[in-house]
C-alpha cells in the first residue's frame, strides 16, 4: 500500500473510485451499528447479575447495627466506605458512598461550590464575575457539558502522552478567574492514557492563585484494564495532602463498568473538611443514598483483589473487541499515513486522529452506511474540536461480529473523507 500523499492525482481517483464502490456495497447492506458510547454489553451485565441474590433474609438487612432498608447512613454505609477505600487505596473516613452515579456526585460538589462557595472561597462561585474551568482535551463530554451549564468558561488543555500539558496547567492557573480542571487519571476518556508519576506530583504541588482551586480527579476506570494485569496508581489524597493541598481534589469512581451502569454504586473521595461541608449541604436533598445496592455490593465485590478477577472476566468481553478495532485500523489506516490512533490497555475507548478537517465528513459517511458513532467534536470544549480530526470510538457494546463490520465501514469513510481532503 502506498502512502496517500505519495500517490500522484490518477492514483488517488482510482483509489477513491473503489472506495465509493465499496461504500455503496456497505450501505446497500442496510446496516444499523452503534458504537456511540461506552457502555457494557448485556453479556456482560449477565455476568454479575447473581448480585441480586445477595440478600435473602430478614437478617440480611441489618448491618453494622444499621437497617440498610431505612433512613440514615448518609455518607454511606462503613463497609461500602471500607470498599471504596481498598479499591482507591484511600482511607474509609474520605470516603462517601453515594447513588449509582459518580456524575451527580460531580455536579453536586460544582453545584455546592457554585451556590454556597467551597471551604476557602471569597464568595460563592456564582457571585464571580467569571469562572474558568481548566479542561484537557480530547476529554469527556460530559465533563466539559457540566461546567458549561454553569456557564464557566472553558478553557482547552492539551493532552500529551503523559496527562494534561503540565506547563500549560501551570501557567492557566495563574488567573484567580481559573477555579478547577477536569481529569481522568487512569485510562483517560478517550484516550487510554495513564498520567505519569511527574504529572501526578506537579498537578498535587500546584500553587493557584484562586484559593478555592478544586482538582476533579475522576477515577472512573481505576481497575478497568482489559489488556494486562491491574497497574498500580498513587492515591491522590495522600499526594495532594503531601503538598500542603489536601482540600484541593475531590476523587470519583463508580461501579457502573463493575457491575451495572444504571444500577451502580458510585463513590468521592476527599478530605475529612471537604466531606463535612459536602454532606451539610447534601443531606438537604436527600436522607439517605440506596443503602441495600450499597451492601449488595460489599457482599459481591468484597475487596480489591476479588474485584480485581471480575475485572479479568469482563476484559475477557472488552479485549477482542478493541483488538477487531486495533488490527483492523493498523492493518488499513497505518500505511497511508492519514491517522494516528491511541492503543489502550484499559477504559473503554480508543481515540482516533483523522487527518485534519476530516472528522466530520468521516462520521457523516458512517452514518450514511448506517454506523452511528460519537459526535465528531464531542471530545472537545463545547463540542468544537479547532482541528475538526479527533474521534472517539467505543467498541464495548455492540457483538465483536459488529465491531468488525462497523470498523471496516470506519476504515472506508476515514479513507474517502483523506482523499476528498487531498484532491480527487
Ligand atoms: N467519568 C468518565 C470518565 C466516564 O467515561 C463515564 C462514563 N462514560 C462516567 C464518568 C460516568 O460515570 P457514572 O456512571 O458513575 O456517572
Amino acid at each position: 500500500m502506498t502512502a496517500y500523499k505519495d500517490m500522484t492525482l490518477d492514483q488517488r481517483r482510482a483509489e477513491y473510485a473503489a472506495l465509493q464502490t465499496a461504500f455503496a456495497d456497505l450501505k446497500a447492506q442496510g446496516l444499523k451499528l452503534d458504537m456511540t458510547r461506552g457502555k457494557p454489553c448485556k453479556d456482560q451485565l449477565d455476568m454479575v447479575s447473581d448480585i441480586f441474590d445477595m440478600l435473602k433474609e430478614p437478617e440480611d438487612y441489618i448491618v453494622d447495627g444499621i437497617d440498610i432498608r431505612n433512613y440514615g447512613a448518609l455518607s454511606g454505609l462503613p463497609e461500602a466506605k471500607r470498599l471504596f477505600a481498598n479499591l482507591l487505596d484511600c482511607k474509609p473516613k474520605q470516603v462517601f458512598v453515594g447513588g449509582n452515579a459518580s456524575l451527580q456526585l460531580m455536579y453536586g460538589v460544582i453545584d455546592c461550590a457554585f451556590i454556597h462557595g467551597r471551604l476557602n472561597s471569597p464568595r460563592p462561585w456564582c457571585k464571580e464575575p467569571v469562572v474558568k474551568w481548566l479542561c484537557p482535551a480530547p476529554g469527556y463530554d460530559r465533563h466539559f457539558k457540566l461546567t458549561e451549564s454553569f456557564g464557566f468558561e472553558l478553557i482547552t488543555i492539551p493532552m500529551t502522552s503523559t496527562g494534561p500539558d503540565m506547563d500549560a496547567v501551570e501557567e492557566a492557573i495563574k488567573d484567580p478567574a481559573v477555579k478547577g480542571i477536569w481529569c481522568v487519571p487512569k485510562y483517560s476518556n478517550p484516550e487510554g492514557i495513564i498520567y505519569s508519576k511527574d504529572t501526578i506530583v506537579r498537578m498535587a504541588s500546584m500553587k493557584p492563585a484562586a484559593p478555592d482551586f478544586t482538582i476533579m480527579w475522576d477515577n472512573a476506570y481505576c481497575i478497568h484494564e482489559f489488556d494486562g494485569d491491574y497497574v498500580e496508581f498513587p492515591d491522590i489524597l495522600h499526594q495532594c495532602k503531601k503538598y500542603g493541598n489536601y482540600d484541593m481534589v475531590y476523587e470519583f469512581a463508580s461501579t457502573s463498568k463493575i457491575t451495572f451502569p444504571g444500577d451502580g454504586v458510585a463513590c468521592m473521595a476527599t478530605s475529612e473538611a471537604n466531606l463535612e461541608d459536602f454532606e451539610k449541604w447534601i443531606g438537604i436533598q436527600t436522607i439517605s443514598y440506596d443503602k441495600v445496592n450499597q451492601q449488595r455490593h460489599v457482599l459481591y465485590l468484597q475487596n480489591r483483589a476479588h474485584t480485581l478477577k471480575l475485572m479479568k472476566k469482563h476484559a475477557a468481553f472488552m479485549k477482542p473487541k478493541f483488538e477487531a478495532v486495533l488490527s483492523t485500523l493498523d492493518r488499513e489506516i497505518a500505511p497511508l499515513e492519514i491517522a494516528s490512533w491511541s492503543h489502550p490497555k484499559g477504559g473503554y475507548f480508543v481515540s482516533f486522529d483523522a487527518m485534519p478537517g476530516t472528522a466530520k465528513r468521516t462520521l457523516a459517511l458512517c452514518k450514511e452506511a448506517g454506523v452511528a458513532m460519537t459526535a465528531a467534536g464531542a471530545t472537545f470544549p463545547y463540542g468544537i474540536d479547532p482541528n475538526d480530526s479527533n474521534i472517539r470510538i467505543a467498541p464495548s457494546f455492540p457483538p465483536v461480529e459488529d465491531v468488525e463490520k462497523a470498523i471496516a465501514v470506519f476504515c472506508t469513510c476515514v479513507k474517502m473523507s483523506a482523499l476528498e481532503k487531498l484532491g480527487v
